[in-house]
């Protein structure tokens, strides 16, 4: 039996496999948890880190600056960067996050409770000449019957009259409905309890110093990127990096998001993984392709697949004006209605704004690059560095403001993606070969936050001697786990439920001959190996991990 449990329940059940075996707690949960906020446990760290390192290992350290890689324009330079978190706040004013990074809310005056505009959308239902808008959010499971339900109720009708109901078959967005009054809030009994939209500046702001007042204000970064911009001239500076080369940078951001959901999806506190790419104007469409392809493969080589997993082209009238491609690479995460899909990445052909906004100050979006924003008495908005940001190409010896493609990840959705992905139900035979039901994570073995566990088939006639020994000489090269306690069978099925993939017994067998019983985690298939020979039947199968 291979099953793939409906989406909602199966959803339910990673949520408790995530708690039950240490990978996700809820932030500050014994003081009743802090919404947006989650911690990786024993092994969600060791996923975490999995993720991170092979990103670090296949975009920074495994690129070959002598040989063009396949889809690529030329051979290029990466190097790595870790700046602050709280930088001047200047960077965001030049940046646009000051301005502009903000989302509009609605709030409900009868739940309290605080909703993204553009995340609620409704029914119109009507009843005898009454009419009324049915908002539930666009992520809410079974939203069909859910605003039926909710329609039936308001009118006071029983099942019988069901059909009395007329209800429309397409879902509006709220920004469509001119009365409020007339709204039914998603989570309110009355109508008319929703506030007109508001904006709603999504960074966290701080203060430096002794200083309370604006001038010690400071803001914890939104997203890496900048901190890489701000450090162009820097690294270019000290090392040889010539363009076309990357900087990538791995670290926390932060977004005060309306509403945090969908488990670690829209999290407050999160990881970004950002590769800011330098290249030439006249051949950076080529390099943005090449990212777009690259940014893909890396997820499908790492075992997100099939038709949960796609690259999403932004429409013309999605691009921001000074972007001339950008794609997201999305899954269809088992919270989100069938047909839905969620960003785990977006890579976007940047132009020069970011350089020119740190150079010159912010530039008008809607106009870049032809002019700087004035504010109404035509004083530029906000003032840049006043340094020069360009590019010195010492063999050509032309001066140029570099173009940049920015594939931005983020390591919190991707460990979600890669959870939801390796998440099965099926059945695995017990020590008395009787069936019984498991859950796996199938996770691709460099992923996997334990490669082998090692047990001893019984705790006596020396075998945990002998497992012990096996464990010792594994560790020193791989994460390995020891578990000697319950019936073998049982903690098999711990291991399938943490997704590691091998696990080794001692039994026996092993006392006459040395020798070892190796099992995979998803053929479920044993076979004898020798206790010397682990290591590199380890190693083997898992591709150097
Ligand atoms: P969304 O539209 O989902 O809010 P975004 O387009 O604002 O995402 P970006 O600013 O492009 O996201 O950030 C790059 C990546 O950072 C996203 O693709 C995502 O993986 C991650 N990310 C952004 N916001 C969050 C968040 N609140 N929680 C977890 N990860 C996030």
């Amino acid at each position: 039996m291979s099953g793939t449990p409906p989406m909602a329940k199966r959803m339910a059940d990673i949520v408790a496999l995530c708690k039950r075996r240490g990978f996700l707690f809820q932030s500050s949960e014994i003081y009743g948890g802090l919404n947006g906020f989650w911690d990786y446990g024993p092994l969600g760290v060791e996923l975490k880190r999995n993720i991170k390192d092979a990103w670090w290992r296949d975009m920074v350290l495994g690129h070959n600056e002598l040989d063009a890689p396949a889809g690529a324009p030329s051979a290029y330079e990466m190097t790595g960067l870790d700046a602050t978190i709280i930088m001047h706040p200047q960077i965001w004013k030049c940046s646009g996050h000051y301005d502009l990074f903000h989302d509009f809310m609605v709030d409900c005056r009868e739940s309290k409770k605080r909703y993204r505009h553009d995340q609620v959308r409704g029914r119109w239902a009507e009843f005898e000449g009454e009419r009324i808008f049915v908002a539930t959010t666009v992520e809410a499971a079974e939203e069909d019957e859910d605003t039926r339900r909710r329609a039936m109720k308001h009118f006071k009708l029983r099942p019988k009259d069901a059909e009395r109901l007329a209800l429309s078959d397409t879902f509006t967005s709220l920004d469509r409905v001119d009365d409020m009054t007339r709204v039914l809030g998603p989570d309110a009994k009355s109508l008319g309890t929703l506030t007109p939209p508001r904006e709603f500046n999504l960074m966290f702001k701080t203060f430096v110093g002794a200083l309370s007042g604006e001038e010690g204000a400071a803001f914890l970064r939104p997203e890496t990127a900048q901190g890489i911009f701000v450090n162009f001239k820097n690294v270019v500076d000290s090392t040889r990096v010539r363009v076309p080369f990357g900087i990538a940078q791995i670290g926390k951001s932060f977004r005060n998001e309306i509403t945090p959901r969908n488990f670690t999806f829209r999290s407050r506190e999160f990881e970004q993984m950002e590769i800011e790419f330098f290249c030439r104007p006249t051949t950076s469409a080529e390099w943005y392709r090449y990212w777009r392809d690259r940014r893909m493969r890396w997820y499908l080589e790492l075992g997100l697949g099939g038709d949960r997993l796609r690259l999403r082209e932004h429409d013309r009238d999605e691009l921001s004006h000074y972007s001339t491609g950008t794609a997201d690479i999305e899954y269809a995460f088992p919270f989100l209605p069938p047909g839905e899909f969620g960003e785990l990445e977006g890579i976007a052909h940047r132009g020069d704004f970011d350089l020119r906004s740190h150079m010159e100050g912010k530039l008008d979006p809607a106009t870049n690059p032809l002019r700087l924003e004035v504010d109404s008495d035509g004083k530029p908005r906000w003032r840049g560095s006043g340094k020069d940001l360009s590019y010195r190409d010492d063999l050509t010896n032309d001066r140029f403001v570099p173009h940049v493609i920015e594939p931005s990840a983020g390591a919190d959705r991707a460990a979600l993606a890669f959870l939801c992905e390796a998440y099965h139900e099926d059945e695995a035979p017990d020590e008395d070969g009787v069936m019984r039901k498991r859950a796996v994570l199938r996770f691709h073995p460099r992923l996997a936050p334990i490669k082998a566990a090692v047990f001893p088939l019984v705790k006596k006639d020396g075998m945990p001697e002998i497992a012990k020994e096996v464990y010792s000489t594994l560790k020193r090269r791989l994460s390995v786990f020891y578990d000697e306690k319950g019936a073998v069978g049982r903690r098999y099925r711990r291991q399938d439920e943490a997704g590691t993939p091998y696990c080794i017994t001692v039994d026996g067998q092993t006392l006459v001959d040395r020798t070892v019983t190796l099992r995979d985690r998803d053929s479920l298939e044993q076979c004898r190996i020798r206790i010397d020979d682990c290591v590199s039947e380890i190693e083997t199968r898992i591709g150097g991990a």
